[in-house]
């Protein structure tokens, strides 16, 4: 029941025929997998013994150290992560998977239903990784990125496992527009993985950062810069929903975040993080100028890479980056060195170009002391310094849903717009497409006190048969297709929206429509009835989150009746006037998409039977739109998770491998202390820097058998249990090591105490080195132990070792 892991039955897989695994450790799930110092300011190397079936190919957030091993009827596979990672970032995937080459470090990972669509749809991978390369001045550090697709079930968008990005099925559309997803997951491989949030209060220093390279990364390689600004735009949509849903006060929506001892980080989550921190990015950037804030961008990576980072920590480099700049360049310009001389003569006459890049970093210097941190950091809502979003991308997406709404008005013949037609959408992007839809999502929720001016289901009919929005492949479409015609109660779309959030569990997806099936006329009864009818079918983590939004849309409904029972009958008797119907404060909670999503505290235990599969084997049961594709399941589950295979049986057994304690990467003191930027400490000592040849990135397809596993590390101490559990089964696969970063996995909330470690999530604020201030902690390697019918996967996790030898160290060191 360790809430990182999901099993699957063969049922929920697209093949049918194997059972499949997976893990989702982000924020604080790692503890319900291993021992270990489940924060992201604690990073070590470690190494990983996967014992399973024969049919079965392991895969993890890691290099492969050896090629797979044949052990009696099991395959034992080793893993190693020479880099320092933190616990979050530990990931394993296990199942019935094929791959394909993209380039010499890429490869794409899934079942072998699926595995050519995956393979078309992210063959832009490699120049995305260059691309990132180049923005960061950093070459990739993890050497392999592998992208595993997963079931549908997957909740999340995607996860940035070092080496191994997870992926959602949602992603193939069959034309690669949503690629900007990975482009995302790449991104975190330096800002998250390389560079990572000291504690989960700073977490937008993950995800601003990510979000404002992955922007970086799809305009380099589209060669268009507008690609940014329109993404900008659609993610401002994103935020100003999120900041409603929270509200404008909500510490919960400042860039900085003071956590409360214990408590989940996840309830923090939403979009506030990705789209204010990168949009406060993107004005420092402007600020500063983006030839000088690129300089920046390197330095911020070489200095902080295989560490941590804090608020503070980033603003104090920041400001020591300029002051040193303008330092140097004024001392070139005054120093009359000979070529300087040189130069001074032959601009005599041209001054400005002589000191412009000094002048420049003076002024930068001078525009950096204007800026008020703390209100930066610290201000809750809406960010005020917003950079123009404005360009010639949205412009015409927003132009063309004028002309649709202005013939709303008048319409009544079957005709669209004078000069629209079906080519009108031809070369747009999907960001476009989102753009349109939104505009008239916005016109139509502002006409909700004029039902007439609303789009009718006649003319919402005219817009698809124009446009074929319903028969799109594209989920990010779909979404809003349907959301603009729930919103408008076009009885037509129902039965599409049911097929739709029945085939993929994305929580991104599933949940804001089954919210708005709930709230209509139109479905209001086939929102709950689907639920209850096909709720096993989703990640537990999906699963909670969606009962929770239903039961609370009967909530509100019911206090609703109750108040409006009370006004009538106060009105009844004035004296009435005094009672007190003070509403029950409701907590929000934010639909964060893809990333992590808020999981309602404490959900109410709900027995999970094994979930039964999506539509799998019919691709055409979704709606029109995502037909084949198999929804990504998302990484984290739930504690309630009763993985049920039917197999009694064995129980892998994960045994802690050998364990190289290293001590990974120090950590910077997490200062926040409430309104000061906290002094920003400084990382230091990178550790492992250099990329390590070692690792045997492919896999070998052909199954070398018989090497007997070597365990790769020397096991400190402790005993490394290797337990192979022999469960024979045929056809094997081989895995290969494959770091990939995904998306913007956001761990669903765990309930705080799952395991035995102390890991502890976001130490409040002050408390320098809060990690060490933890307990202890269970060193000795616990072992954990999962079953899967019949078989059983062994994992060793050194790292847990590992973990436990870096706490010690630094406890008893200070
Ligand atoms: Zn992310």
């Amino acid at each position: 029941d360790a809430s990182a892991m999901q099993w699957l039955p063969a049922s929920a897989t697209k093949g049918l025929k194997y059972p499949y695994l997976f893990t989702q450790s982000q924020a604080i799930h790692a503890r319900s997998l291993m021992p270990c110092q489940d924060s992201p300011g604690i990073k070590t190397e470690y190494t990983a013994r996967v014992t399973a079936p024969k049919w079965c190919t392991v895969l993890m957030s890691a290099l492969a150290d050896t090629d797979k091993v044949t052990e009696g009827e099991k395959n034992v596979f080793v893993w190693k992560q020479p880099n320092p990672t933190p616990a979050y970032l530990v990931a394993l995937a296990a199942g019935n998977l094929e791959s394909r080459e993209i380039s010499h470090r890429v490869r794409v990972w899934a079942e072998p239903e699926v595995v050519e669509s995956a393979l078309f749809e992210f063959s832009e991978t490699e120049d995305f990784v260059q691309a990132a390369e180049e923005l960061t001045g950093c070459p990739y550090q993890w050497q392999r990125y592998d992208i595993l697709c997963l079931p549908p079930s997957f909740p999340y968008g995607g996860m940035e496992n070092p080496c191994l990005t997870f992926a959602t099925p949602t992603l193939l559309a069959g034309d690669k527009s949503l690629a900007d997803v990975i482009a995302h997951e790449i991104a975190h491989s330096w800002t998250g993985n390389l560079v990572t949030n000291h504690t989960w209060d700073h977490f937008w220093l993950n995800e601003g950062w990510t979000v404002w390279l992955e922007r970086k990364i799809t305009a380099k390689v589209r060669k268009n810069e507008e690609f940014g600004r329109l993404s900008s735009q659609v993610g401002w949509k994103h935020l100003q929903d999120d900041v409603k849903l929270l509200g404008e006060t909500n510490p919960f929506t400042a860039l900085t975040w003071k956590l409360a001892f214990g408590e989940d980080p996840d309830n923090a989550y939403s979009g506030v993080p990705y789209e204010k921190g990168a949009n406060l990015l993107m004005y420092l950037e402007e600020v500063v100028g983006t030839e000088l804030f690129s300089q920046f961008v390197f330095s911020y990576i070489d200095t902080f890479k295989f560490n941590t980072v804090t608020t503070g920590a980033f603003r104090d480099h920041f400001v020591s980056f300029f002051d040193k700049l303008a330092a140097a360049e004024a001392e070139t310009n005054t120093t009359p060195t000979k070529s300087n001389k040189k130069k001074k003569n032959k601009n005599k006459n041209n001054k400005d170009k002589e000191d412009g890049p000094s002048a420049a970093a003076a002024n930068a210097v001078q525009a950096i002391k204007g800026l008020d941190w703390n209100s930066l950091f610290y201000s809750t809502g809406l960010p005020t310094d917003v950079t123009s979003f404005s360009n010639s991308l949205s412009k015409a997406a927003e132009d063309l849903a004028r002309k649709w709404i202005a013939l709303s008005a008048t319409y009544k013949t079957d005709a669209p717009p004078a000069g629209c037609s079906a080519t009108d959408l031809e070369g747009w992007s999907t960001m476009q497409k989102n753009v349109f839809l939104e505009t008239l999502q916005n016109y139509t929720k502002k006409s909700l006190s004029h039902p007439s001016d609303v789009f009718t289901a006649a003319f919402l009919e005219l817009m698809d048969r124009t446009y074929s929005f319903g028969a799109s492949k594209n989920a990010e479409i779909m979404l809003r297709w349907q959301t603009l015609c729930l919103e408008s109660e076009a009885e037509w779309i129902v039965d599409p929206v049911v097929d739709f959030i029945t085939s993929q569990g994305r929580m991104k997806f599933a949940r804001p429509l089954y919210r708005l099936l709930r709230a209509s006329t139109i479905g209001k009864q086939i929102a709950i009835d689907t639920f209850e009818a096909k709720k096993d079918i989703y990640h537990p983590i999906a699963r909670k989150m969606i009962a929770a939004d239903l039961r609370r849309a009967a909530e509100a409904e019911e206090k609703e009746a109750i108040e409006s029972q009370l006004e009538a009958e106060a009105e009844l008797s004035s004296s009435a006037a005094k009672v007190d119907t003070t509403p029950v404060v409701t907590t929000v909670e934010t639909e964060s998409d893809d990333e992590a999503e808020v999981v309602p505290q404490k959900a109410p235990e709900e027995v999970v039977t094994a979930p039964t599969a999506f539509a799998v084997g019919t691709p055409e049961a979704t709606s029109k739109g995502l037909s084949d594709q198999t929804p990504a399941p998302m990484g984290s589950p739930d504690r309630s998770i009763t993985p049920d295979f039917s197999t009694p049986a064995a129980t892998p057994t994960v045994t802690p491998a050998a364990t190289p304690a290293k001590i990974a990467t120090p950590v910077a003191p997490a200062p926040t202390p409430a309104k000061e930027p906290t002094p920003a400490p400084t990382p230091v000592a990178t550790p492992a820097k250099e990329p390590t040849p070692q690792a045997t990135p492919v896999a070998t397809p052909a199954a070398k058998e018989a090497t007997p596993a070597p365990t790769p590390v020397a096991t400190p101490a402790k005993a490394a249990t290797p337990a192979p559990t022999p469960a024979a089964t045929p056809a094997a696969k081989e895995p290969t090591p494959a770091p990939t970063p995904v998306k913007e996995a956001t761990p669903a909330k765990v309930a705080p105490a799952a395991a035995p470690v102390a890991a502890a999530p976001a130490p409040v604020a002050k408390k320098e080195d809060a990690a060490p201030q933890r307990r202890p902690v269970a060193t000795s390697h616990e072992v954990s132990t999962f079953s899967w019918s019949g078989v059983s996967i062994f994992v060793a996790l050194a790292g847990a070792v590992g973990f436990g030898a870096f706490f010690f160290t630094r406890r008893f060191r200070r």
